[in-house]
């Protein structure tokens, strides 16, 4: 079965719509690795279309915070002021879809999901240090996370971790990586609504790992756009500005 893997989708309905779109026909079944919302304008909407899409969903930190199942002290200023804006924003139903997400790790067709570290879904997993506990202590051998918006990941083989990194060109829109026996991998789709790795692209997966394959796709969207509702709703100015760099 093929899996369209969503990770820090943000409220951006635009490049959800945009990734779905180059995505079509390409998958079976979705998975989302948490951050539905926080940052973006789109909350109620991107959640509706993550519930309608079916996707199997854990929470991430800006679910917690957006939800109020958590309050936002632990966030800087700017993150905290757009979690108080989601709550307000959120329809009673999908306020209560997020309170209710599942906390990773999830097993989901033979592959694992959490959204940031095994051990603890607030982590964040930048560093091969930071990869080892995940890896050493993974179910399956592939397993895929999100949090810090980098498109990329790690292997595990003969007791050495490795980083990994994909450049994605214009033309195929996608990177393909081969998975190989007696490797333990932990794989980052990246961020549809928010990517930090200096690619203003929207980054997602394609995983079909009955056949050992996990395509690294990325989309390009009208930013202008987000960035005008943004505006409009009176986010704040950084956010509105950091999509144009993707940092
Ligand atoms: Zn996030």
């Amino acid at each position: 079965m093929r899996h369209l893997i969503l990770s820090d989708i943000h409220a951006n309905l635009t490049a959800l719509d945009a990734s779905l779109e180059a995505a079509k026909r390409r998958w079976e079944k979705v998975v989302c690795l948490g951050d539905v919302v926080g940052y973006g304008p789109d909350p109620n909407e991107v959640i509706d279309k993550i519930r309608a899409l079916d996707a199997v969903t854990i929470r991430g930190n800006h679910d917690k915070a957006g939800s109020g199942l958590e309050d936002a002290d632990d966030f800087n200023p700017v993150a905290r002021s757009v979690a108080l804006w989601t709550r307000e924003q959120l329809s009673p139903g999908n306020r209560e879809w997020l309170v209710n997400l599942p906390v990773g790790p999830v097993a989901v067709d033979g592959f694992t999901i959490v959204h940031g570290a095994s051990r603890d879904e607030d982590e964040y997993v930048f560093a091969p240090a930071q990869a080892l506990d995940s890896l050493l202590e993974a179910s399956t051998p592939v397993t895929f996370f999100g949090h810090t918006h980098l498109q990329g990941g790690f292997t595990l083989r003969d007791d050495k971790v490795e980083v990994l990194h994909f450049k994605p060109n214009d033309e195929t829109h996608f990177a393909n990586f081969a998975i190989e026996a007696g490797t333990t991998y932990l794989l980052n789709p990246g961020s549809i609504g928010q990517p930090r790795d200096g690619d203003t692209r929207a980054a997602f997966a394609i995983a079909d790992l009955e056949n050992n394959a996990v395509e690294f796709w990325r989309v390009k969207y009208d930013i202008e756009t987000v960035q005008k509702r943004m505006g409009h709703a009176g986010l704040p100015e950084p956010l509105i500005l950091r999509l144009s760099f993707g940092r």
